[in-house]
């Protein structure tokens, strides 16, 4: 049976509720770069390793975004031959398209919004649109999960050249990792599922980080409320 799962995550405070659920849960030593956070612990009959992007040793804030993700996900698949890519994090959710905060989604599929390169074929490549595949629907009902699609870019704001391409592409979320996950798994030929919590609503008056921080701690629990479950439940991928 399939039962070893990398878990990929950007910040420490969205790790930490789900950290305490895992069973003989220990730190990772390793000799990669220094802000890297790997966990190792269980869930039921499930190993489990939590590759967190961690604090940045020249900015003391955490390693968000695309790049360090990338890199999180080649070392989950390099040393941890994992079975089942998982990415978990928080979003922001377009209320246009049914998002509210504190809601937890199973992406269906990914792209990114800030690889623009309006040359022939490189438009694709950068969009770089990719399908999630997972047909347990039923697990996604039992466990009231929202689904769409989640758009990626490097940067929290979302600039009009950016929003015509998350419009386009009718997204439901925005991060700065998922799209970046699923282009590493998907090439290394790994299975890939993303969950993702809202935080903050990209489509309303408020100002992003604000809204952000004052939803980070209960994005979180959801996340990994939902998380603990669909692992515990999950028989097949
Ligand atoms: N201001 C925060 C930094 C948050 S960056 C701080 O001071 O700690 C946002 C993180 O949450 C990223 O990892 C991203 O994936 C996710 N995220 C939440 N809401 C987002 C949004 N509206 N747009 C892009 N990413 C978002």
């Amino acid at each position: 049976m399939k039962k070893n799962i990398c878990i990929i995550m950007a910040m420490k405070s969205e790790a930490e509720p789900f950290l305490t659920q895992l069973k003989n849960f220990e730190k990772v030593n390793h000799n990669y770069h220094e802000s890297l956070e790997i966990y190792k612990g269980f869930l039921e009959e499930k190993t489990v390793h939590v590759l967190i992007a961690g604090k940045s040793p020249s900015f003391n804030v955490d390693c968000i975004g695309t790049l360090p993700a990338a890199l999180s996900t080649f070392i989950a698949l390099r040393d941890f031959n994992p079975d089942l890519i998982i990415n978990a994090g928080t979003a922001g959710g377009f209320s246009s398209r049914g998002a509210k905060i504190g809601d937890v989604y199973f992406v269906t599929s990914t792209s990114f919004h800030d690889r623009r390169v309006p040359l022939p074929g490189f438009q694709e490549y950068g969009v770089h649109h990719a399908n999630i595949n997972f047909d347990n629907k039923a697990l996604i009902q039992d466990l009231g999960l929202k689904t769409g699609h989640l758009s990626t870019g490097d940067s929290l704001d979302m600039s009009l050249e950016d929003k015509k391409i998350i419009e386009d592409n009718q997204s439901n979320l925005k991060d700065m990792e998922g799209a970046a996950i699923s282009w590493v798994a998907q090439t290394y030929k790994v299975p890939i599922y993303l969950l993702k919590s809202v935080t903050d609503i990209v489509d309303s008056e408020r100002v992003t980080q604000e809204e952000f921080l004052e939803n980070l701690d209960m994005a979180s629990r959801n996340l990994s409320e939902k998380l603990v479950l669909f692992i515990r439940k999950l028989t097949n991928f």
